[in-house]
């Protein structure tokens, strides 16, 4: 497929997701990464992003509760281009109802394009990297190709 670029800003767009049991873990991550994350836009799914904002004080914008189509509401702006990172901590000891969900997410950020960090140690190296901050062109589907091959 045809590809075209997408520049991400300075200022970034990053949706925080985390399974039940990894949500402590990632309130952890945010506290300690406020600094660096305080300047970008975050969002997250909807109890997710209710207890990040709650407990590091950091403006969280939320959508609907992930198992709710929370996952599908953060994957159709990665298709829109209105996210530019992922941060999901997803279980990968439990099996969930919305694992569908999930794993479309997933597969959105990846033909998209998007950083996507799923565990602590990934999120590190993606919050210390000076890409963060600056930015970034990206490689996109283009689109336009891919409507006009399909239509030919
Ligand atoms: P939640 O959704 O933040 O509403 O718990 C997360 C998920 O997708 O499981």
């Amino acid at each position: 497929m045809k590809s075209c670029s997408a520049s991400l800003a300075q200022s970034k767009t990053i949706a925080l997701i985390a399974h039940d049991n990894k949500k402590q873990e990632l309130t952890n991550w945010v506290l300690t990464n406020k600094d660096a994350l305080k300047n970008h836009n975050l969002c997250a799914t909807g109890t997710t992003g209710y207890k990040l904002e709650k407990e590091t004080q950091l403006k969280v914008g939320k959508f609907i509760s992930g198992p709710l189509g929370g996952d599908q509401q953060i994957g159709a702006k990665i298709a829109t281009g209105e996210i530019d990172v992922l941060i999901f901590f997803w279980d990968p000891f439990e099996p969930m109802p919305h694992d569908p969900d999930v794993k479309a997410l997933l597969r959105l950020a990846a033909a998209w394009n998007i950083p996507v960090a799923c565990n602590q140690a990934s999120a590190d190296f993606m919050v210390t990297s000076p890409l963060l901050q600056k930015e970034y062109s990206r490689e996109i589907p283009d689109y336009d190709a891919y409507i006009a091959q399909r239509t030919q």
